[in-house]
């Protein structure tokens, strides 16, 4: 039987070891971690639960369905209509619609310039760069107001460098307040990593890092792990960031995320009683904060569960802030808008690798780390952190399909040579 070795169990990992599973192969997964990746749950003392951030299954239901047929496989999913705000002023009391709305622009004491602004504008665009793409089609005071500084605090980079393909399924400016996901959004009623666990249930695991690649000329043999290890097999999948398994002296560089997750107790919920989260395009630290009531779990009156996002880069002092650093930040927050809260848990998550930076130099630096690893004949490779693509679940599980199609029309060496 073919043996394969899949690196790493986030949803990519762990949905191509399950459709290779079920198409007869060997399937070893090696996970340095814990099972779930960035899918994986925050788990509170008190009992209750929440998402490292908000993780919704959203997809277009006419053409993109298949991870909604997948995760069915698994748990049923439950449609929701997710509804945002924004406060561009940092105030709760204050919320603008999100996506921004051509409504919003009436809170504005000099509206009237923005309206100006906007009949000067030409609209949506084909800019290449997220600055130029966003002024086109919002003008130049909305940019600065809702997107400018938000988009820095997330990326960390100059918005004028920002590249990308994402512009047009991220970004839109209807006239009034819409839902954040207009195809269609889902969440599951069992927790991902349950989920995920059940698409591992026919493969081995082995809880270890791996370090680099055993090679015989333009094939690997071996995977060779932190702990000294050695796992053979035919064929190789890999979902980590490549140049941690590839010959090279370049790192690739990802914006990185402190999560903390809150069980609080306040007088009053955050948001309006529709809006899901809320988005901080002010100098807060943190760019969103988002309320679970859509998790299948029952919260006493009064009781929230809550993630608050502090985008930053690994090594950067936020970085390495204690937990009890970010809780500090979160009541403070909260005493300021006169919200009477107690933190009754909070637990910080960190994902190093969250989002692959969507510039030029970082790209082309991928692209160089890639070859070398494509270049080995029986590897393959699938996920956000591997591809390096600022990409979702659905994206995901569509690559999952697509290299077990690869995985399946795969010549063996021996064969090939
Ligand atoms: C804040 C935030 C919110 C998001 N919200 C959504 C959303 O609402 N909807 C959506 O569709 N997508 C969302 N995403 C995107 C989604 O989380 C990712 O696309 C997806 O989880 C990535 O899965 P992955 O398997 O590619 O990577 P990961 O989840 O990062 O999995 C990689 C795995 O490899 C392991 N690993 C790393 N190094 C090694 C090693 N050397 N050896 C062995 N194992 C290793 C890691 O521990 C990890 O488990 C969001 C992402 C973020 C950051």
């Amino acid at each position: 039987m073919t043996t394969i070795t899949v690196i790493g169990a986030g949803v990519a990992g762990c949905s191509v070891s399950y459709l290779l599973d079920q198409e007869g192969y060997d399937v070893t997964v090696v996970e340095k971690d814990a099972v779930g990746g960035l899918l994986r749950e925050i788990e509170f003392d008190t009992g209750y639960h929440c998402d490292s951030a908000p993780h919704l299954l959203f997809f277009d239901e006419t053409e993109e369905a298949i991870v909604g047929e997948l995760f069915s496989e698994f748990t049923d999913l439950e449609p929701h209509d997710f509804y945002a705000a924004t406060y561009p002023r940092g105030d709760l009391s204050d919320p603008h619609h999100y996506p921004v709305s051509k409504q919003n622009i009436e809170k504005w004491d000099d509206a009237d310039q923005i309206h100006a602004e906007l009949e000067e504008a030409p609209g949506k665009t084909d800019a290449d760069f997220f600055e130029e793409y966003m002024k086109n089609q919002v003008g130049e005071t909305l940019y600065e107001r809702y997107n400018k500084n938000y988009t820095e605090k997330h990326w960390g980079i100059d918005p004028k460098r920002i590249t990308g393909d994402w512009f047009d399924f991220k970004i839109s400016f209807p006239e009034e307040e819409t839902e954040f996901f207009g195809d269609g959004a889902y969440y599951p009623d069992d927790k991902y990593t349950d989920i995920l666990h059940q698409m591992l249930s026919g493969c081995d695991v082995v809880f270890d890092g791996v370090s680099d690649l055993e090679t015989r000329g333009d094939r690997i043999t071996a995977v060779r792990t932190e702990s000294g290890d050695r796992i053979e097999s035919d064929l190789f999948v890999s979902t980590i960031d490549p140049s941690v398994i590839v010959d090279t002296d370049e790192e690739l560089e990802y914006r990185s995320m402190s999560i903390l997750g809150t069980h609080v107790k306040a007088d009053e919920r955050l948001f309006p009683d529709h809006v899901d989260w809320g988005y901080f395009p002010n100098d807060y630290e943190f760019t969103r904060v988002t309320d679970y009531e859509f998790v299948p779990q029952e919260t006493p009156d009064g009781e929230y569960i809550l993630t608050t996002e502090f985008p930053c880069f690994v090594g950067d002092e936020l970085w390495s802030q204690s937990e009890s650093w970010y809780a500090e930040y979160l009541q403070q927050f909260l005493d300021e808008q006169g919200i009477e809260a107690e933190i009754l848990d909070s637990q910080l998550r960190r994902a190093p690798r969250a989002y692959p930076l969507p510039v030029t130099e970082e790209i082309e630096k991928f692209e160089r780390i890639n070859e070398q690893l494509s270049s080995y004949r029986n590897m393959f490779n699938l996920g956000r952190v591997s591809t390096y693509e600022y990409i979702w679940i659905k994206d995901i599980v569509q690559q999952a399909y697509e290299t077990v199609d690869e995985v399946r029309t795969h010549v063996p060496v021996e064969k090939a040579d």
